[in-house]
Order: C-alpha cells, then structure tokens, then sequence
C-alpha cells in the first residue's frame, strides 16, 4: 500500500532541453534529395514487377524484392487527392494558426506509382487536376527544393 502511494505521489521537475539531431535517411532517400538539388526527381523501380516508387523506396511493397534502378520522373503528374491546412506546426512542435488555409495535395506524378505530397496553389483544386512541380528558387536543402504544385493549364 506504502508503495502505491509513493508512485502516486511523484515529483515531476520540468527540463527545458532542445537537442538537435542529424538524422541519416540513408542511402534511397540520399539519392532521391541529391536529385532534388538539380532539380530531378528520382524514382526507385523494383527490377522484378516494374512498380516506381517515387518518394523512392528500397523494397517492394508488393514483392519485397530490393528496388536497384533509379528513373528520373517527369514534374508533371495529377492530383489524387487534397486538404485545406488550417494551422501549421512550428519548429518547436506548437501549433500556430494560418493566416489563410493552405492546400495540401497527394500528387501521382507520370510514370511513377506511388504518390508525393507537397502543397497545391489553385483556386479551384480538384482530384484529377493535371499538376506540375514549382521549384524553390531558394531553397535551403533539399526539403524545400520542391516550392508546391500548380495547375497546368
Ligand atoms: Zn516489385
């Protein structure tokens, strides 16, 4: 009873730390940013059933076979799907209020399988829309180097 009492009645002691980390995304996602700074997007495609996995992926989802070669993906693709963002998340993690909504779109570009996300700036988004990448044209690393998508036409 003494135990679960004393487990109940823990001090807590708030620490204000804010370590910062370098993370390795290893080789796949290396090749795909590096294509990115010059403005390529790279695609890894599984040598066994031809699926391209654009962000790049090292196995097969659907064979689980070890995907070795690298396609260069068109800038142009089609909107799968859409949100509208209301808030966005801070360095910190906190949540701060948009000025004004921000679409969000899911992105199959052409020739490849799987989908992107980044931001969509249209007034009239819909699924279907035919899209191309708009590039940062300052960007400060490869996560950034894609700005968002626009209409085509
Ligand atoms: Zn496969």
């Amino acid at each position: 009873m003494k135990a679960d009492e004393d487990l109940q009645n823990v001090g807590r002691v708030g620490l204000p730390l804010a370590p910062a980390f370098n993370w390795s995304v290893g080789n796949w996602m290396e090749q795909f940013f590096d294509g990115l700074k010059e403005r390529k997007i790279m695609a890894s495609k599984c040598g066994l059933c031809g699926r391209v996995f654009l962000p790049p992926r090292m196995i097969c989802e659907r064979c689980f076979a070890k995907t070795e070669e690298w396609v260069e993906i068109p800038e142009t693709g089609t909107v799968e799907a859409f949100t509208a963002a209301h808030v966005r998340v801070g360095p910190d993690g906190e949540l701060a209020d948009l000025p004004e909504p921000q679409l969000i779109a899911l992105v199959k570009h052409d020739e490849a399988d799987t989908l992107l996300v980044a931001g969509l700036v249209a007034k009239n988004a819909s699924a279907g829309m035919r899209v191309r990448v708009v590039w940062n044209e300052t960007p400060s690393g490869a996560l950034d180097a894609i700005s968002c998508y626009e209409p085509m036409d």
